[in-house]
Formats: C-alpha cells, structure tokens, sequence
C-alpha cells in the first residue's frame, strides 16, 4: 500500500468533507429547524449495518424504509437489525431518547452523522421516518457512497401540512394517488385531503347506496356519460394503509349541503324538487338521515380525526321557495337561509362529534354561526381564518391568492391548461405568512396551510403531479421549517436538487420558477387598446445583443378580451429591418402567439429597436399582457 504525505490526505478529506457537506445539506425540503455543518463524511459501505432499537414505536420501519432507499443506488446489502445497545461502529442507528432531556417534540428528530455512524433519535414513529426521509436526501446522485458529518435537530412548526386533490372533476384513480402520497411523504408532508364527492361526480363506495356509484360516480367535469369511476371501500382501506405508513392522514370530503348534484342524480327524492339540484333540502329529514347513514359509513373507514363536509358556494334561492326548507326555518326560529345552512352545518358537527370526530368544512360554515368545535379551511383569502381563529376555532389556512394549484406555477406557459390567470408560483407560496395579521394569543389556532388542486382543469394524475410538484416542496419549506428561514433565495438554490430528487422518484415536474426565455420587455393593458385597428410602438432595444434568430412572443395574462395583431414590424433607428404581417392572437386560448425575426447583425452600440404592431382587443378593451423578446435558441 503507498502511503500519501499525512498534510495532503488530511487536506482532501478536509476538502472532501466540506464539499460534500455544502453540496448536500442546502439541498434539504424541507429546510431542517438546526442544521450544524461538520467536516468528514460516513462512508456506506459492504459493512454498513442498519439498526433498530427493538420496541421503539417507528424505529424498525424507518430503517428498513431507509435500507430500501439506499439499496437501489448504492447497490450494497444494507442489512437491517435489532440491536438494543448503542452504537455499534458503521452502522446507522434509529433509537429513542436515552435520557428524558433527549425527549423530541411531535414529528421531530435528532440526527448525528459522524465518520464513525449515524445515530436518529426520535420521540414518535413520525419523528423516526422523517429522520430516515432526511437520510434519503443527504445522500446525492453525485456521491450516492457518502453521508456529510452534520447534526440536525428537526421538528415542524405546524402539524397540518397538506395537499388536497379533487377526484371528482376528473378523476386521477388509484395508481396517481400513491405517487402523490410518495412525494408528499419524501417533502415531510401530512395530510391528504381527498376531495371525493361533488357534483360532477360521486367518487366512494357506501355499501348502504349502491345507487350513489352505480349512478352518481357516472359522469365527470369534461363528459357527463363517462362511465363510473369511484373508489371501493377495499381500494379505501389499501390508499389508507399506504398513507398511514408513510404518516400521512387521510381526511375525506363529503360534500354537504350544496356541490352534490351527483348525490341527487342517484337520490333525485333528497332535493327540494325531486329534480337532481345543486344542494340538498334542508328541510326534508330523509336528507339529514341519508346524510348521517353516509358518514356512518365514512367514519368506519376513515380513521381521521377531522371529517371534511364542504360548506361552500351554496346559494339558498332554491331553499327560499321549498316549503320543507321554510318550515324548518320557522320551527328552529332561523331568520334566514344562512341560519339554515348553519343549522345543517351544526347538527352534523354534534353528529360527528357523537362519534369522536371533529368536523372541518370550508369558510363559509362561519356564515349564521360556526357550530362550537368546528374547524374551518380558510379559502376566500385570509380573513375567514382570522376570524374564526379570533373565535377560538382552528383554522387551516388554504387561501386562492397563495395556495391554490389550479392556478398557474409561472408567467410563461408551460403548456397546460389552468383555472384561472393569476399566478401562484413557489416564490409566491413561499411569500404567504399564515399567522400574519392573527394576534400572538390565537396563533395556537392556525393548525397549518393545504394547497389545494381543483380538477376542472386537471386532466389525469400525470397533470396532477405537473400541477402538484414542486410547488408542494414550496408548502413543506412554508409549513415545516422555522419562518425566519423560508425564503425564495434559499429555495432558488435547492431547488434544481429538489426538482430532480422528486423526478427520480418518477413524477411529472414542472420548472421552479419562469423559464430563462421569459423576460418581459414590454407590455400591453387593459384600456389601453380598442375593437378598432391601431397602430402601437414599443422600445425593445433592451432585448437584442448578437445576430440571429430571435422569437416576439405575445403573452396574455388577463383580461376578457383576445389581443389581435397584425403587420408586426422590427425598426432599427425607425427604419424597418424586419416585417411579419401575419395576424395572430393571445388570449385565454392560446395563450401566446410568436413572431421570428432574423438580427442579421449585432445590435448596434445605443440604436433604438422598436416593435411596431397593428392591434385591436376584440369585443372591448380588457386585455393585459406582456411581449417577451429572447434568441431563439433560448426556447426549449
Ligand atoms: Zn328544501
């Protein structure tokens, strides 16, 4: 064996030691509470045992979860055992406190790496297996052999970080929804929301009405006679399972009173005309029976803790002109359709509450009174949160100016389509303080934040993950780590390691932030144009530098209107070099239109380059959006 001068080694393993420690350790989702950065590294190897302190809650799944992790890349037979003494030298070790100081809080760990093991300490099972998720990620494409010496103490700082998906627009099925599970377990992500009625469809099994998925599951969002597509209670309890080993509950959402169509397609008798409604009769008491025969069933299969029952969006017009309806009204002394819908809203919070579990429902069950108990999902911005919390109720925080995903992840298309214009990027989710604007004394009440991914526009689980990922590694920075270290800086730079972390493990993801084409020079507003063809100039000269190909794209971000254009003209000095006099347009669809126009020379030190279109807002004049100008090659 040749021996190396000891300086030398002694420098390159310190050299080693930091790069692998910088390389790996800023690319944690999310960002770790304390993470102390150390030099050296734990080498895994053919030796490397992984152990398990015996009857410690969570240990053993952890390390053989782990042991699965790093088997595949690493190729090595990462052995799993008992052991109850610690720590044997190379080997991984998760255990429980030893000593009461050493206590963990709920979900939280203590990891030590050093060159001679890894130790994970935790308190509970969820705090063993996201010591082990921590574990997978320090270990990297670029140096799968190598774990980076560093100590972490971790916990999140709210117990509700979630993700909802609505399975009745479209309907995702089985296979999509344990790989969503996957990727929200590898982001320390812990509740499922899982949207499974509504009035496109009726997405569960209750054995007591078949009719509801022999009829209601019938039907989706883009295809009223699509064939039934719904969960059986046996794909229920194997979703549950998985979910349930990766920490992760699951809270249905049984819609009630309004979004049921697909209850009375199958139930037509449970609405206020015999006709299938959007809302059930509040006053027909075979309706509040139905109902409490569903959630028996509901109750039985979910294990959750809270019951999701909707609330939302329901007009009370049909409600107005139902005797029943009216006659509860007068008899419950209700002045109005709000106090109906709240009284509905309260007999199941005390229907649930019989049965140990606890009703959530969104902020709209604040309208005439929030039954005693009852959680809200604060959706119609901040403010129903706030306000609940100020009552004392808790409150997950899912606003859609922040945390809606059916919303676009950036400016530029990225090729799908999306509910509405506004864009709710990572940047932006990671901007959102969910306790901003509570007073210190009700923060207690803020259980955490939920993305949420409505379905009109959401085709398959393949556009779910698009739609879904990164942005819910943004959530689990914004939910999990301390808020003095959520940023976009910091994100921006993990986030090329995030994205592709989650695209080995086989999901469909989208970029982080704006493409590198995407830089605005220019724009139009609305007001700004009318229904009659005018001619409009804009300085670009910011956006040339070499010659070649460059691509004029015209980008719609909002309004009522299409933009059109036509005659789309390339002034260098206010002499024409280029002409395109094709007409195109940008509005909700297609989004875009390009022109390509040839620099045939470097841009000229200070000349002025102007675009120059013919345009007209078609139908009035509410039309914004932005013209980018980049080389072509930038397009990809
Ligand atoms: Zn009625």
């Amino acid at each position: 064996m040749k021996t190396k001068p000891l300086a030398t080694t002694a420098a390159l393993l310190v050299a080693l030691g930091a790069l692998s420690a910088k390389a790996v350790t800023t690319a944690l989702c999310p960002e770790p509470a304390l993470i102390t950065e150390k030099p050296g590294a734990f080498e895994i190897g053919k030796a490397t045992l992984i152990e398990y302190a015996p009857q410690v809650p969570g240990a053993e799944e952890a390390a053989r979860f782990l042991a699965e992790c790093w088997r595949v890349p690493t190729g090595l037979p990462l052995p799993v055992q008992a052991g109850d003494k610690p720590q044997k030298a190379g080997a991984v070790r998760f255990a429980a406190p030893a000593a009461a100081d050493e206590k963990q809080p709920s979900e939280g760990y203590w990891l030590c790496v050093s060159p001679a093991g890894i130790s994970v300490v935790a308190s509970d099972a969820a705090g063993q297996f996201y010591g082990a998720q921590t574990l997978r990620q320090l270990v990297t494409p670029a140096d799968l052999l190598r774990v980076p010496c560093l100590e972490i103490r971790d916990a999140p700082r709210f117990g509700w970080r979630g993700l909802m998906l609505d399975e009745s627009r479209h309907f995702m099925g089985k296979a999509a929804v344990l790989k969503i599970l996957d990727g929200m377990a590898s982001l320390k992500l812990n509740r499922f929301h899982w949207h499974l009625t509504d009035s496109p469809g009726w997405r569960l099994e209750i054995k007591r009405f078949p009719e509801l998925t022999t009829v209601g599951a019938i039907g989706d969002h883009s295809d009223p006679k699509r064939p039934a597509q719904f969960y059986t209670q046996d794909d229920v309890r194997e979703i549950l399972a998985y979910a349930r080993a990766r920490h992760i509950l699951v809270i249905p959402e049984i819609e009630l009173p309004a979004h049921s169509t697909a209850a009375m397609r199958a139930f037509p008798n449970l609405s206020c005309t015999g006709k299938p409604e959007f809302m059930y009769c509040a006053g027909n008491d075979e309706v509040i029976r139905f109902l409490e025969q569903v959630l028996d069933e509901v109750c039985t299969l979910f294990d959750s803790p809270f019951i999701h029952v909707g609330g939302d969006e329901c007009p009370k017009d049909v409600w107005k002109k139902c005797p029943k309806c009216q006659a509860r009204k007068a008899a419950n002394g209700l002045k109005d359709e709000h106090e109906l819908q709240s009284w509905m809203i309260r007999h199941f919070d005390q229907y649930l509450a019989k049965k140990g579990r606890r009703l959530i429902g969104w902020d709209e069950i604040l309208e005439g009174g929030l039954a005693p108990g009852a959680a809200v999902m604060s959706w119609r911005g901040v403010k129903g949160g706030q306000a609940a919390a100020a009552m004392g109720h808790d409150v997950v925080m899912s606003p859609t100016s922040f945390l809606y995903l059916d919303y676009p992840q950036a400016a530029a298309s990225d090729g799908y389509s999306y509910f509405a214009v506004r864009i709710n990027s990572c940047e932006r989710i990671l901007s959102f303080n969910p306790c901003e604007g509570i007073p210190a004394d009700k923060q207690k009440h803020i259980l955490g934040l939920q993305g949420n991914l409505w379905a009109e526009t959401c085709y398959n689980g393949k556009e779910a993950e698009w739609k879904l990922f990164p942005r819910a590694a943004a959530i689990a920075d914004r939910s999990w780590s301390p808020a003095a270290k959520v940023s976009w800086a910091s994100f921006e730079t993990r986030a090329p390691e995030i994205c592709a972390r989650l695209k080995a493990m086989g999901l469909h993801v989208a970029p982080y932030g704006e493409p590198a084409w995407y830089k605005p020079v220019a724009a139009w507003k609305t007001g700004e144009q009318s229904e009659a063809w005018a001619s409009r100039d804009w300085n670009i000269s910011a956006a040339f530098k070499e010659a070649g190909p460059y691509k004029v794209r015209f980008i719609y971000t909002r309004g009522k209107h299409q933009l059109q254009f036509r005659n789309v003209t390339l002034l260098e000095n206010g002499t024409e070099i280029a002409k395109d006099a094709r007409q195109g347009s940008a509005g909700a669809n297609p989004k875009s239109f390009d022109y390509t126009f040839t620099m045939p020379a470097a841009a000229k030190p200070g000349a002025v380059y102007t675009l120059r279109a013919e345009i007209r807002s078609d139908g009035g004049n509410d039309s914004s959006g932005t013209i980018c100008v980049f080389p072509e090659n930038l397009d990809k």
